[in-house]
């Protein structure tokens, strides 16, 4: 094998790329990561808030997250890198019976699918969330295996793991071109050199599109942009991530969701009404004011907290709001593990062992019919859509 050869590439060194080094590092594969910024993780990996949920309602995400989950939350024992593993569960309160409907009758799906979740009476959501507003509670979900990672760490611990078993990540190398002969994947090119290998991964984020233009074929990915915050630490008194899932008054807002971190920092994001379309990622002036007023409704004892920062990154959305996972049949060696949408954090790890596996066994981990239902070959205008965004 020559210096530029490798037995796979990954485009992309975020939050698919830099596991996926790593689970394909741990098969002995000689992996080269390639990424246009100047270190992991620089992309939209370090705009996520670090939540880890494997409460979703699409049976593929719940598979996948578990997954992710087994690995983040071993992570500190195994290598002794601390991530920021928190295990606070996510609890979803709910207000609403319409709300109370929709997330008990997803709650046979979770369990068979493996997640430990229940529906708890409001004095239970009261003791998890110290202060939330109790006007008309009615009680809600809680998934106590669920937690939080922080992004900046976990793509740090991935690249130096992955490097230690003889992952080569190269940085400021912006992929220009795929090599294809005969309908075969060879290589890539870049800004700086060519390099050789019949097994590439398309893990570009909001990149991913672009690059699979240079294969011919179109990956309907588009970004839209949201915004999320931080406080300065406080003392612990939160456990677990709180999503309200009521649409706003303000008519700006979808759900919202927030949490305390390992460090007790107060972080918080929310889903817009409309979404912003496009790669804009200048914060507005409209996302304290809109997302301060839904916390502290929510739960008034935040009123006096600091924000530290705020910022706006990109979700990689496909038009179903479900992830790509699967191998390109037009070229092969080609692989595609896009679209991550706004879980592509969460994802992250479950995704990298089942494209490793793909890869290595020509299947994936999770059961092949939910695997199936991320093909890139799929009708992406079915009525199916994700009911937790
Ligand atoms: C405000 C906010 C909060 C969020 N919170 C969460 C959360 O709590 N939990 C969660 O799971 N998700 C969260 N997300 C979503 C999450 O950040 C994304 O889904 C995830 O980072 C996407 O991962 P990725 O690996 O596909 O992309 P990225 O992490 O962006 O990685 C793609 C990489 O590809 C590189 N690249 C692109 N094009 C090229 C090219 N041509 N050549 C070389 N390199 C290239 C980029 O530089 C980048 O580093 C949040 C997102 C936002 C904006």
């Amino acid at each position: 094998m020559t210096r530029n050869s490798f037995d796979a590439i990954i485009i992309g060194a975020g939050s698919v790329g830099c596991p996926t080094a790593y689970y394909l590092s741990l098969e002995d594969l000689r992996v080269l990561v390639l990424d246009s910024e100047h270190s992991q993780g620089q992309g939209q990996n370090k705009a996520a808030i670090g939540g880890v949920r494997a409460t979703h309602s699409d049976p593929a995400k719940i598979s996948l997250c578990l997954q992710s989950i087994d690995l983040f939350s071993k992570w500190e024992k195994k290598y002794g890198t601390d991530i920021g593993w928190k295990r606070g569960g996510y609890c979803y309160p709910v207000y609403r019976e319409k709300d109370e409907e929709l997330l008990k009758g997803l709650l046979s799906t979770q369990k068979n699918y493996g997640l430990e979740i229940d529906w708890i009476p409001p004095d239970d959501i009261k003791g998890l969330i110290p202060g939330i507003n109790p006007d008309r509670l009615r009680g809600g979900t809680y998934a106590p295996g669920d937690g939080q990672v922080s992004p900046l760490l976990s793509s740090v611990a991935f690249w130096k793991e992955s490097g230690k078993m003889g992952a080569e990540f190269r940085f400021n190398e912006k992929v220009s071109g795929l090599i294809i002969e005969s309908g075969r994947i060879e290589g890539v090119k870049t800004n700086n050199g060519t390099y050789y290998s019949d097994v590439v991964v398309n893990a570009a984020g909001s990149g991913a599109r672009d690059i699979g233009s240079m294969a011919g074929i179109d990956i309907p990915v588009v970004s839209n942009s949201h915004e999320a915050g931080i406080t300065s630490p406080v003392e612990q008194f939160l456990e677990p991530l709180v999503v309200d899932i009521r649409p706003g008054q303000d008519g700006k807002t979808d759900n919202f969701y927030f949490g305390q971190n390992d460090l007790g920092q107060i972080i918080f994001c929310y889903t817009p009404a409309e979404p912003f379309v496009g790669e804009k990622r200048s914060v507005t002036s409209e996302f304290m004011p809109v997302i301060s007023r839904r916390l502290i409704e929510l739960l008034p004892r935040l009123k006096n907290s600091m924000v530290r920062r705020v910022w706006r990154g990109l979700y990689p959305m496909t038009p179903d709001g479900i992830i790509i996972l699967d191998q390109v049949r037009e070229v092969r060696g080609f692989y595609l593990a896009v679209g991550m949408c706004g879980q592509g954090f969460m994802l992250g790890p479950g995704v990298a062992r089942n494209i490793t596996s793909l890869i290595i066994n020509g299947k994936p981990e999770i059961e092949q019919k939910v695997f199936d239902s991320l093909s890139f070959y799929r009708n992406f205008h079915s009525k199916r859509s994700e009911t937790l965004k």
